[in-house]
C-alpha cells in the first residue's frame, strides 16, 4: 500500500524538466509560492467533482483527470483569464496504481497543455471526490464580468451545444441513439475543450463585456448574465448551434438541448455590435468558431424566440437547471 506521500511524489510531483514551472515554490512545503505578473490581478475558482454525482461510478480515470481541470479552466477561460497555476485536493476510496496512473495522465496532459502547474493540494481517504482550485492572471480592468452585459449587445456562443446533455439521456435511457452516435456525444460529455484562448482573446482585445461559462445549460447560465447586469434578453433558438450529434436529431430535442443542457463548457458572452467583426476575427487566430444568438434588453426576463422571432413557449420540464 502506498503512503501518502509516496502517493504524492510518484503522481503528482513532476520531474525536473517537465511540465512548465509557474510558481515560485511548488509542491512539498506548507504552502506553495506564487508571484502573479506585475501589475496583474489573480483569476482564482474552484470546482468540485464528486464520484455519482457530477460523473459515473467506475469512470475511466483519464478522462477523469481531464475533465476536473477542464472545469476549472473553462472558469479561468469565462473571466478572460491565463492559466497559471492549480491545486488538488482528493479523496480516494484507495490508493490504487492504475487509477493514479491514468488520473494524472488525463490532468497533466490539459495542464501542459495550457501551461498550467500543479502547486500543491491535499490527498486525504475517503469517497471519490476531487476539487481543484485554478489561479490565473487577467489585466486590471480586462476581466469579463457576468455584472457588465448592457441593452443592445450581441449574445454570443462558442462552439456548439446540446451533445453533453444528448449523451446523457443516452445513458440514462431516456433518449436512443446508436451505439456509434452514443459514442460521439459522450466524447463532449467526458472530454470538454476549455475555451482558454477564446476567453483571452475576448478580454486581452477588449472585445466583450460579460462572459459565463455554460455549464449548466444556456438558459439557466445567461440568467446569471441577466440577473448581475440587470437586463433582460431575447434568445434566438433557432440560430443555436447544436452539437453534431444533436443536429441529426429532432427539432424539438434540438431546441430543449441547446437551451437547457448542461456539461456544454461553451462561452456565453455579450458584446457591442459595432465588434462583431473584431469578434470573427479573434475567433477564427483561437480556431473557435462563434456565433450571434441573441442580444441584450433593457426589459428584465430571458425571451425565446425562433427564426421568425416569433415567442417561443419551450416545455422545459424536466431540465431541472432551466427554472
Ligand atoms: P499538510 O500536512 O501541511 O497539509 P500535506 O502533507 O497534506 O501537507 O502535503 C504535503 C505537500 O504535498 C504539500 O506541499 C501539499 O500541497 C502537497 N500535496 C498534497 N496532496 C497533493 C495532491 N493531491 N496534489 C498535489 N500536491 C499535493
Ligand atoms: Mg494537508
Amino acid at each position: 500500500m502506498l503512503s501518502e506521500f509516496d502517493l504524492i511524489k510518484q503522481y503528482f510531483v513532476r520531474p525536473a524538466g517537465s511540465g512548465q514551472p509557474r510558481s515560485v515554490l511548488g509542491i512539498g512545503d506548507d504552502c506553495a509560492l506564487l508571484a502573479p505578473a506585475p501589475g496583474m490581478q489573480l483569476a482564482i475558482s474552484s470546482d468540485m467533482l464528486v464520484e455519482g454525482r457530477h460523473f459515473f461510478e467506475g469512470e475511466d480515470a483519464r478522462r477523469l483527470g481531464h475533465k476536473s481541470l477542464a472545469v476549472n479552466l473553462s472558469d479561468l477561460a469565462a473571466m478572460g483569464a491565463r492559466p497559471v497555476a492549480f491545486t488538488l485536493a482528493l479523496a480516494l476510496p484507495a490508493a490504487q496504481p492504475d487509477w493514479l496512473q491514468g488520473f494524472s495522465s488525463g490532468l497533466f496532459a490539459l495542464a501542459d497543455a495550457h501551461g498550467c502547474e500543479l502547486i500543491g493540494g491535499d490527498t486525504t481517504r475517503g469517497p471519490l471526490t476531487i476539487c481543484i482550485t485554478v489561479f490565473g492572471e487577467v489585466a486590471p480592468g480586462k476581466s469579463l464580468r457576468r455584472d457588465a452585459a448592457r441593452p443592445g449587445d450581441d449574445i454570443w456562443v462558442s462552439g456548439t451545444l446540446g451533445d453533453a446533455r444528448l449523451a446523457l439521456a443516452g445513458f440514462r435511457l431516456e433518449h436512443s441513439l446508436g451505439a456509434e452516435l452514443q459514442h460521439a456525444a459522450a466524447q463532449r460529455m467526458h472530454l470538454p475543450t476549455p475555451r482558454v484562448a477564446l476567453g483571452v482573446a475576448l478580454a486581452d482585445g477588449g472585445l466583450a463585456r460579460a462572459a459565463i461559462d455554460i455549464s449548466d445549460g444556456l438558459g439557466g447560465d445567461l440568467r446569471h448574465i441577466l440577473d448581475r447586469s440587470g437586463v433582460g434578453a431575447t434568445l434566438d433558438v433557432d440560430a443555436l448551434p447544436p452539437g453534431p450529434v444533436l443536429a441529426q436529431q429532432a427539432q424539438s430535442l434540438r431546441r430543449a438541448f441547446t437551451v437547457a443542457g448542461g456539461d456544454d463548457y461553451e462561452l456565453c458572452f455579450t458584446a457591442d455590435p459595432a465588434q462583431r467583426d473584431a469578434i470573427a476575427a479573434a475567433a477564427a487566430r483561437c480556431g473557435t468558431p462563434v456565433t450571434r444568438v441573441g442580444r441584450i434588453d433593457g426589459d428584465a426576463g430571458l425571451r425565446l424566440v425562433d427564426a421568425n422571432g416569433m415567442p417561443l413557449d419551450l416545455v422545459l420540464a424536466g431540465f431541472d437547471h432551466f427554472k
